[in-house]
């Protein structure tokens, strides 16, 4: 068998050395043919354009009922179109971080390209396998067989536990069955998964699409017998499942809280190791720090754990989520009371010793916006607007009731536009959010911080959260002089189009525009209706 199947994004090879499945074992797996025209329809579309017609397409090619469960797990918000990265950068990053864990995306190759190169761009450290396609083998069902040879060769137990394949965008829109793949090849599990744009809104609940997967995988695994217990497991008091992907200080700080309620800190859910999956199921509790996980909690309540919302963030954050936390657990109530005892006076210190002083607006897509703003309010912000691109779910309730409490004004599946309009109607002193919020900002010399660049790289939680908090937006408020200098010297060299030094100043061509958007639409009706013959 060639490798041909599996390709990096360089084009070169990423087969298992000496792993090779036989023709019989290849050969024994049902193939569904997919539909043509849903083939067709697919492959000449992408995220900028099509979601409805890639919707359509894959609810006729047998996905009607994937597509259900991601519209309830995931429900849609203003923005239909990812407004950000790729959806599927979420769970690629997710699969790439966990050890002997191989990769293949299946989607078009300019997606892929996107994908591994921000990947790479984020310190990925691994190969990513690619099973390329065309038409042909989209309509033929070819691309089935090439994925299933391609999980076959990298099957070796001696370098992977699992194998996770991602259908893309057009793999999916064509109904290509994942579901069809072996569970397992030689010992090493397979894990399929779809990732489309038009199903899933935001890279961030694409990680849930995987760490849901894999935990149902490992549920399932656990309740056939027993599973062996994680490399890196540390403790024997109980544990509590932290949800989330969180700064690697912040799982410490939750430790030294937990303590004197006779607790501990489990493991982080997604993963670094398939093992952990099995105590993170077997948690005493489930703290949902990051509240969007919805197919994972699902696995968690399955496996009859108790999830608790919001994280222990200032004072009363803390205070709630440590009264949560021992409640679930069944913690006495002077246990509960000896943690308060122990963290809550050393975290009003340190937001008494870094005050803000100043009006802030906070948005982002990672889930931690809510997070961010209360450990703001608790320093002494004005928090005007929270926009996240996430849903609102049960488990970011209490910060929500929290926030409206202060005045703040929340808004879950927030667009760029909202985001955009509340830097208007408030004109903060600082905005915390995406680039072009940060972009439109600072034009208009409004100090400004990336939120995961400068906040996500931060710890939240506990009394280190306190602090660093404080510290960043003080710094970033520092900036304003210096943003006010620069928007004089930039005065009057234009804006948007005709900014910039030209010898004859650009004129805006309206008409032209139009008459492209006229042509696109003539395009796009030609290809429905190919597609639909
Ligand atoms: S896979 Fe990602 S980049 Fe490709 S079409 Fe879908 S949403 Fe766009």
């Amino acid at each position: 068998m060639s490798g041909d199947h599996i390709r990096d994004e360089d084009g070169g090879t990423a087969n298992a050395a000496g792993a090779s499945a036989s023709a019989t074992s290849v050969a024994d797996v049902p193939v569904r043919f997919v539909d043509k025209g849903a083939a067709v329809a697919a492959e000449g579309a992408g995220c900028h354009a099509g979601a409805d017609a890639l919707r359509d397409a894959a609810a006729a090619a047998g996905k009607s009922e994937l597509l259900d469960r991601y519209a309830t797990d995931y429900p849609k918000g203003p923005h239909d179109q990812p407004q950000s990265m790729c959806p599927a950068f979420g769970s690629l990053r997710v699969g790439l971080r966990m050890r002997r864990t191989a990769t293949i995306l299946s989607g078009s190759a300019c997606c892929v390209y996107g994908l591994t190169f921000t990947s790479h761009f984020y310190g990925a450290r691994r190969t990513v396998g690619y099973v390329p396609f065309d038409s042909e083998t989209l309509v033929t069902g070819k691309l089935f067989e090439d994925i299933r040879e391609a999980v076959h060769e990298l099957a070796d137990p001696e370098r992977y536990d699992t194998i996770i394949i991602t259908n893309l965008c057009v793999p999916t829109a064509s109904g290509v069955p994942l579901d069809l793949l072996p569970e397992q090849i030689n010992g090493v599990r397979v894990v399929g998964i779809d990732v489309p744009g038009f199903g899933v809104p935001t890279h961030a609940e694409a990680k849930d699409v995987l760490a849901g997967a894999m935990l149902a995988y490992a549920r399932r695994e656990a309740e056939q017998g027993p599973v062996a217990a994680p490399a890196t497991r540390r403790t024997d008091v109980p544990t509590v499942t932290l949800l989330g992907e969180l700064f690697p200080a912040d799982p410490v700080v939750l430790g030294r809280l937990l303590e004197p309620m006779g607790l501990a800190c489990g493991p982080t859910v997604p993963t670094r190791e398939w093992r952990e999956l099995y105590t993170a199921l077997d948690g005493a509790a489930i703290a949902a720090i990051h509240p969007f996980y919805t197919a994972s909690v699902r696995e968690f309540e399955a496996a009859g754990r108790t999830v608790i919302g919001s994280a222990p963030v200032g004072v009363d954050g803390t205070a709630a989520w440590l009264d949560a936390i021992g409640d679930a657990c069944g913690i006495a109530a002077s246990a509960i009371g000896a943690a308060k005892d122990a963290a809550l006076p050393a975290i009003g210190g340190v937001l008494a010793a870094a005050p803000i002083d100043a009006s802030l607006i906070v948005s982002g897509y990672e889930g931690s916006e809510l997070l961010v703003a209360r450990l703001a309010i608790e320093s002494g912000a004005r928090v005007h607007y929270v926009g996240t691109a996430c849903p609102r779910t049960p488990w970011s309730a209490p910060d929500l009731e929290w926030l409206e409490t202060h005045g703040v004004r929340v808004k879950f599946r927030a667009s760029l536009e909202d985001d955009l309009a509340a830097l208007e109607e408030f004109r903060p002193d600082l905005a915390i959010g995406t680039t072009p919020l940060v972009q439109a900002a600072k034009a208009r010399a409004i100090p400004a911080l990336y939120f995961t660049n400068l906040i996500s790289a931060r710890p939240l939680m506990g009394v280190a959260g306190a602090g660093s908090v404080g510290q960043v937006i003080n710094a970033a408020l520092a900036n304003r002089p210096r943003f006010e200098k620069m928007k004089a010297f930039f005065e009057g060299v234009g804006d948007g189009d005709t900014s910039g030094i030209w010898s004859d100043t650009p004129v805006p061509r309206p008409e032209f525009a139009k008459q492209f958007a006229k042509k696109l639409a003539k395009q796009a009706a030609a290809r429905a209706s190919t597609a639909s013959t």
